[in-house]
């Protein structure tokens, strides 16, 4: 199979309906987003990189940086982590505080706005002032790319935008499932929305959870072969809002979607992958980007099923 040839024929085929959609606008960094850009890129774990579009545009993470924080509270906790996470679709809104209120404070999953609450205080807990440095860290040393940053403005713009994820976090402390000030754990989560990166960053930073754990780039055993599965589990049961069920169904691979329009898929044992282009479909998920992976899946027969 030609990857690179494969990818062109996917960018040409999602190019009608590139403009489709609309752009998240709830800051004005994600409002001024070219809703025409479109890129993909694949690395794969022997090393080789494939890309198509507009590889070079950075664009923040968001939500695929839930991702990195499970696997570092994953890392720190083993298991116990799921003492304060639940591991199930949560069925509802990413960012619902009623399903919180239910469940008396514990998320319903990591990938949710409250679960990414969760895992980065078990971070803070753990490296204290080192934290916002560090989880910075942990990215670049995963894509092998040092000069990937935080954009200041949109973490500033995220915060002052962010009043339901604190009422989250001050909603998950009032059940003492927090072990820090919600304040301070709200401002590390919108710091990680705001770590700007390509589509080849992203594609290469996930190739630990394509390589049962062990990260090719850096040959760091980042997680064990086991907790590798487990968040490709719930990265394809609960990586993209209330229809991941849907995106399962589509695409068949593991993977986060998020609101600056990227997408990233891994198929286990062969490649990490990441799609990018900013305009959403009413579920809030890339409308191109969810299709180009569909059409790869399609064309390559890659599925974990
Ligand atoms: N910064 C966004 C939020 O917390 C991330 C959401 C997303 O990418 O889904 O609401």
């Amino acid at each position: 199979m030609n990857l690179q040839t494969t990818l062109n024929e996917v960018a040409s085929e999602v190019r009608s309906l590139l403009g489709k959609g609309s752009v998240a606008n709830y800051i004005p960094a994600l409002a001024i987003a070219d809703p025409t850009k479109f890129a993909m890129a694949i690395a794969t774990v022997q090393g080789d990189v494939f890309c198509v579009g507009d590889c070079d545009e950075l664009f923040s993470i968001q939500s695929i940086s839930k991702v990195f924080a499970l696997t570092q509270a994953f890392k720190i906790l083993d298991s116990d982590l799921w003492r304060r996470v639940d591991r199930e679709n949560a069925g509802s809104e990413f960012n619902s505080l009623l399903a919180l209120e239910l469940s008396a404070g514990i998320p319903r999953n990591p990938l949710s706005n409250a679960g990414a609450i969760v895992t980065t205080d078990v971070i803070l807990t753990e490296r204290g002032k080192e934290t916002k440095a560090s989880l910075l860290e942990f990215f670049r040393v995963r894509s092998g790319n040092m000069s990937i940053d935080f954009n200041e403005e949109i973490a500033q713009l995220e915060s002052e935008h962010g009043r339901r994820t604190k009422a989250l976090a001050y909603l998950i402390a009032s059940f003492k499932n927090l072990e820090n000030h919600p304040q301070t754990v709200s401002m590390l989560y919108f710091y990680q929305c705001a770590m700007e990166a390509s589509c080849v960053d992203l594609a290469r930073s996930l190739l630990f959870l394509a390589n049962k754990g062990v990260c090719p780039i850096s040959q760091e055993h980042v997680i064990s072969a086991s907790q590798a599965k487990r968040i490709n589990s719930i990265l394809l049961t609960c990586g993209h809002y209330d229809v991941s069920g849907d995106f399962a169904f589509r695409v068949g691979l593991p993977g986060k979607s998020c609101v600056s329009g990227a997408i990233a898929a891994l198929v286990p044992g062969k490649m990490a992958i990441a799609a990018w282009s900013p305009a959403l479909n009413k579920d809030g998920v890339s409308l191109v980007a969810s299709a180009a992976l569909e059409i790869f899946a399609t064309k390559t027969g890659l599925s974990v099923f």
